[in-house]
C-alpha cells in the first residue's frame, strides 16, 4: 500500500486545464501538484463534465451504480490529469453533468435548477470512496473539501461509523454559498437533525457552505488578511458568527503561482519571452497585443488592462464609470471578462467611443489571458472582497505593475509603492483604500507618474517579478494541517521526488 503515504481525497469542482471558471481551478491543480511533489499520495476528484471527461488521459470506468440517488447511471472514472498525470476520478453521471452552457448556469446565465441535487450526488459519491466503500483497498486519510460544492462532504462523514479521514473544508470565496430551498432536503439524503440553525440552515434555506465550515475537522481560507475579515458582518456573508465559533480552527494559507503555467520565460502564448534579468521580450508582446485588439500602435502610451470576471465583487460597475475619467489620461484600456450581461454591453458601447484607445473582449480566452499580462503595463485590479487574488500575482510575475485596492489578499501580496518603499525597493505595486472610482483613479495616477520614470518603473516591475509566490510553502502548511487532522496517518515525505513519476497510482494498493 502506497509506501506509508498520507491519502489525501482533493475534492474540487473545478480542476484546471479539465474545467474553470476562475481561481479555484488553478488552485486546485497546483495545489494538489505541490502536495504531490511533497510526498502526499493526492487523488483529486471532481465532476464528470463532458469536456472535463474528454480531456482527461488514461480513462477507465472502474465502478458502474444503476440509479445512484435516483440520478440515472452514474460512473466513476479513472483517469490522470492530461498535463501532470496526477490521478484524478471523475464522477460521471449525464444527467447531472452533461449540460450546454456553463459549469453551473445555463446558456443565458441561469443557475441549473437541480444544482443541489446534482452537486449533493456529487458529495456522496466522495464520501464513499473517501471510506473506501467503493474501490476496494483505497479509502482516504484525509478529505480535502473545497467550497460549497464539496460542503456536505464533512457531514457526511461525520455520520461514518468507526474510523472516518479527518477533513479540511477550504473557502475559497464566501459570496458563492450553494444556498437551496428547504423543500429539496428530502432529496439529498442528508441527516434530518442537521436542518437546523445550529446545522447546515441558513435562515430557512439549506447552506452547502454552511454545512462545510460547521462540520469539518479544521477551516481554511486562500489568504491571511480574508481569514481576518470574513470574521466581521462587512466581509463574513452572514456566517461571521459561526466562523467567530470557529475561529481557532480557521487558517489562512495564501494561494501561490503555478510556474509551469504561468511564467513569462516559458510561456507559449506570447510572441516574446523574457525574465526579470531581462524584460526586453516584454515590448515585444506589448505591440502584438496591440495590434491583436486593434489598438494603436504606440510602445510609450501607459497600457492598463482590466482582466477578470465582470462582477459587482471585482467592482466592473466602477471601472466602467471612472473609464471616461480614466481615457483622459494619455492610457490606452483593455478588457478581457465575461460576466454580468448589462455590464458587458455598457463596456462594449463605451469601446466603440474610442476607437483605438479602448479595447473590449467579452469572452472566456485562456491564452489571450496570458497575453494581456505580458503585453500590458498596469493591471487594474480593483475588488470590493478578495479572498486571495490570483490574477495580481501572475500580473506581477509577467512585469505587470498591479494597482489593487488594500483587501484581502490584494492586501497580503502587493507593497504599494510610496516614497519609503520606491526608494527601499520594495515596492510592488499599487494599492488604495476605499472602493469608489475617485480612490482608484487617484491610485491609477500614483502609478503613471512613476511610469513616465522608466529607471524606477523598471526597478518596480524586476521587484515584482522577483517576488516568489510559488506553492512549496503554503502546500507545506496544508501538510501540516492534513497531519493534524489524523495524526496516527503515516507519513512518509519523499522529497526531491522526480516529478514526472509522482503521479503513480496506488488506487488497487492493499
Ligand atoms: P476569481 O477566482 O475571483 O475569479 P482570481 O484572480 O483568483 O479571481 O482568478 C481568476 C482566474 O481566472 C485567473 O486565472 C484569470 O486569468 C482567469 N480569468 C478570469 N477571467 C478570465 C477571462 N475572461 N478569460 C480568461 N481567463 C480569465
Amino acid at each position: 500500500m502506497g509506501g506509508g503515504r498520507l491519502r489525501v481525497l482533493f475534492v474540487s469542482s473545478e480542476i484546471y486545464p479539465l474545467a474553470k471558471t476562475g481561481g479555484l481551478a488553478d488552485v486546485s491543480a497546483a495545489l494538489s501538484m505541490a502536495l504531490t511533489v511533497l510526498g502526499v499520495d493526492v487523488q483529486l476528484l471532481m465532476p464528470g463534465y463532458p469536456k472535463a471527461i474528454e480531456a482527461a488521459a488514461n480513462k477507465s470506468v472502474r465502478l458502474e451504480l444503476a440509479d445512484f440517488m435516483g440520478a440515472g447511471t452514474l460512473r466513476l472514472i479513472s483517469a490522470r490529469t492530461p498535463d501532470t498525470a496526477l490521478p484524478i476520478w471523475l464522477v460521471d453521471c449525464p444527467a447531472l453533468f452533461e449540460r450546454s452552457g456553463g459549469l453551473y448556469q445555463d446558456q443565458h446565465g441561469a443557475e441549473f435548477p437541480d444544482n443541489a441535487k446534482r452537486f449533493a450526488v456529487f458529495n456522496h459519491i466522495a464520501a464513499r470512496l473517501a471510506l473506501g466503500e467503493l474501490i476496494p483497498g483505497w479509502r482516504a486519510d484525509v478529505v480535502h473539501a473545497n467550497d460549497w460544492h464539496a460542503g456536505l462532504l464533512p457531514v457526511l462523514l461525520s455520520q461514518a461509523h468507526g474510523k472516518r479521514p479527518g477533513t479540511i473544508f477550504t473557502m475559497h470565496n464566501l459570496a458563492y454559498q450553494g444556498l437551496f430551498p428547504a423543500d429539496l432536503y428530502a432529496q439529498l439524503f442528508l441527516p434530518e437533525e442537521a436542518l437546523t440553525p445550529d446545522g447546515l440552515e441558513f435562515f430557512g434555506k439549506i447552506s452547502f457552505l454552511k454545512a462545510g465550515i460547521r462540520y469539518a475537522d479544521r477551516l481554511t481560507t486562500v489568504s491571511p488578511s480574508y481569514a481576518r475579515e470574513i470574521l466581521t458582518p462587512e466581509y463574513g456573508c452572514g456566517l461571521e458568527g459561526l466562523l467567530q465559533a470557529r475561529r481557532s480552527d480557521l487558517t489562512g494559507i495564501l494561494n501561490g503561482v503555478d510556474h509551469r503555467i504561468w511564467d513569462p520565460a516559458t510561456d507559449p502564448h506570447l510572441s516574446g519571452n523574457y525574465a526579470a534579468r531581462d524584460i526586453r521580450g516584454k515590448q515585444a508582446c506589448k505591440a502584438a497585443l496591440q495590434s491583436e485588439l486593434q489598438l494603436e500602435s504606440a510602445p510609450e502610451a501607459p497600457l492598463v488592462i482590466y482582466a477578470s470576471r465582470m462582477t459587482d465583487q471585482k467592482m466592473a460597475d466602477v471601472v466602467l464609470e471612472a473609464l471616461p475619467s480614466i481615457l483622459e489620461r494619455d492610457v490606452q484600456f483593455a478588457l478581457l471578462g465575461e460576466g454580468d450581461s448589462s455590464l458587458e454591453d455598457r463596456f462594449q458601447d463605451t469601446g466603440r467611443r474610442y476607437p483605438g484607445r479602448i479595447a473590449t473582449r467579452i469572452g472566456y480566452e485562456e491564452p489571450l489571458a496570458h497575453r494581456f499580462q505580458a503585453g500590458a503595463d498596469i493591471l487594474l485590479h480593483p475588488s470590493r472582497f478578495e479572498p486571495c487574488g490570483l490574477t495580481q500575482l501572475y500580473a506581477m510575475r509577467y512585469g505587470t505593475v498591479p494597482v489593487v485596492r488594500r483587501i484581502g489578499g490584494l492586501a497580503d501580496t502587493i507593497v504599494d509603492a510610496n516614497d519609503r518603499t520606491v526608494r527601499s525597493g520594495t515596492a510592488t505595486g499599487f494599492a488604495f483604500e476605499q472602493a469608489t472610482a475617485a480612490d482608484m483613479t487617484g491610485c491609477l495616477d500614483r502609478s503613471l507618474k512613476l511610469y513616465r520614470q522608466p529607471l524606477a518603473w523598471r526597478r518596480l516591475q524586476r521587484q515584482a517579478m522577483r517576488q516568489d509566490f510559488g506553492w512549496d510553502r503554503s502546500a507545506r502548511q496544508y501538510l501540516k494541517l492534513y497531519q493534524h487532522v489524523v495524526p496516527e496517518a503515516p507519513f512518509e515525505p519523499e522529497a526531491d521526488e522526480d516529478c514526472s513519476d509522482n503521479g503513480e497510482a496506488r488506487l488497487m494498493a492493499g
